[in-house]
């Protein structure tokens, strides 16, 4: 079946008592049973009913079955936010003495993560050049718990080469977790291409228009004891599970996800393209761009579609800033994949608290402005961009 036709019609193996269409919000925190072995069965993980909405909620199951479905993966558990999602992933594979590696090249608070809340644990952060197999392979070692990587970075835009790390990461035995949220698992299969623990930001793609903030372990099931230690003690244990209302948020978003992502990538090339036209712009960078280095091994892994996300150069951090402040169309926001169009300046907001040394090693540049492409008219996009720049 097609994953449009999947994403609607993926119903919840319960029928509804009074056969509701969309998923019923379960608004509720406890639910009853009718007699004590069937509540310890369900307390002990032996069937999976809600005992208590922190652990499982019957509309957060609906939208985790969903997607279950859609990517062929053994199991999908749905957090508070992208960061939950990430959080318990690492805490679930790390321990004091062991290390993960990874790159500098990393959404924000991903690397503060590593770099300052895991590390107080003793949990060492290794960064290394993920473009340099050679390097990834001399940082790996018998304390190594995981190569955690980003499949497409953010704001630098390197792809990782995920059959060939997921080589290196599984000859030493180490699991191989990637963040996905750049290109939605509707477009590419992540388990086919070695990744054993997928990681998506829900809040982006698929919440559909920004509505709401998740996050998504997709679990292909090639990691020994992580689902159990995720389900059976993290869970319970840290309080990250998704919300209902925000389920059926998202729910709702999946079912229109994929003709959203197709029209917001098409118009996303169709711009870095015109873009390149514009003289005040030194650099397109946006691997859909078939010059750009990546092209190649995006194309082989992610097919048609480069994702919405592309970043331009300007002359310096002055002009960046006049020309956010010159959009009238596009919004001055954080954020990726909403409906409307986004603009950031990332080196002065979400890495401002950085030193310079930090973002010099991040390579992130105060000439970079990135672009969240959303729904509008491609032209109007453009005359937007081009009147911001005219008017610097
Ligand atoms: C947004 C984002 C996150 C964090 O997700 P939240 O839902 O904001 O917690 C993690 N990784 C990437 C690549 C992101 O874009």
């Amino acid at each position: 079946m097609d994953k449009t036709t999947k994403a609607i019609h993926t119903r919840y193996p319960l029928p509804d008592a009074y056969g509701a269409l969309s998923m019923p919000v379960y608004h509720v925190a406890a639910y009853e049973f009718a007699d004590a072995d069937i509540m310890a069965d369900a307390f002990c993980g032996r069937v999976p009913m809600p005992d208590y909405s922190r652990v499982l909620n019957p509309t957060v199951m609906h939208l985790e079955n969903k997607i279950k479905e859609l990517t062929g993966a053994s199991d999908v558990i749905a957090f508070t936010s992208g960061m939950a999602a990430i959080s318990n992933a690492l805490i679930a594979l790390a321990a004091a003495g062991k290390n993960i590696v990874t790159s500098r090249h990393l959404f924000g608070n991903t690397y503060m993560l590593l770099e300052k809340t895991l590390r107080k644990f003793g949990v060492e952060p290794r960064f290394c050049d993920l473009t340099d197999l050679e390097d990834v392979k001399r940082n790996i070692d018998a304390d190594t718990c995981c190569l955690f990587l980003e499949i497409v970075t953010n704001p630098q835009m390197e792809v990782a080469d995920l059959r060939a790390l997921a080589e290196i990461a599984h000859a030493q035995g180490v699991p191989l977790v990637a963040d996905t949220t750049i290109i939605p698992f509707t477009h590419f299969n992540a388990g086919k291409l070695g990744v054993d623990v997928e990681i998506v930001s829900s809040t982006k793609y698929l919440s559909g228009g920004a509505t709401s903030l998740g996050g998504l372990i997709i679990d292909y099931g090639t990691c020994k004891e992580f689902n159990a230690k995720i389900r059976q003690e993290l869970i319970f244990n840290l309080g990250g599970y998704m919300t209902p209302h925000a389920a059926y948020m998202q729910t709702l978003g999946l079912e229109t996800l994929c003709v959203r992502y197709e029209r917001q990538a098409a118009s996303a090339l169709a711009l870095a393209r015109k873009l390149k036209e514009l003289p005040q712009i030194k650099r397109v960078n946006y691997v859909g761009l078939e010059e750009n280095p990546f092209h190649e091994v995006a194309r082989r892994q992610f097919g048609e579609t480069a994702g919405a996300m592309l970043t331009i150069d300007l002359a310096d951090e002055q002009a960046c800033k006049r020309f956010i402040n010159n959009l009238k169309l596009i919004k001055r926001a954080t954020n990726l994949f909403d409906n409307r169009s986004l603009a950031i300046h990332p080196s002065s907001t979400i890495f401002g608290p950085l030193t310079k040394e930090e973002k010099d090693a991040m390579d992130v540049l105060d000439t970079t402005i990135r672009l969240s492409v959303g729904l509008e008219d491609v032209e109007d996009l453009f005359a937007d961009i081009k009147q911001a720049l005219d008017a610097n």
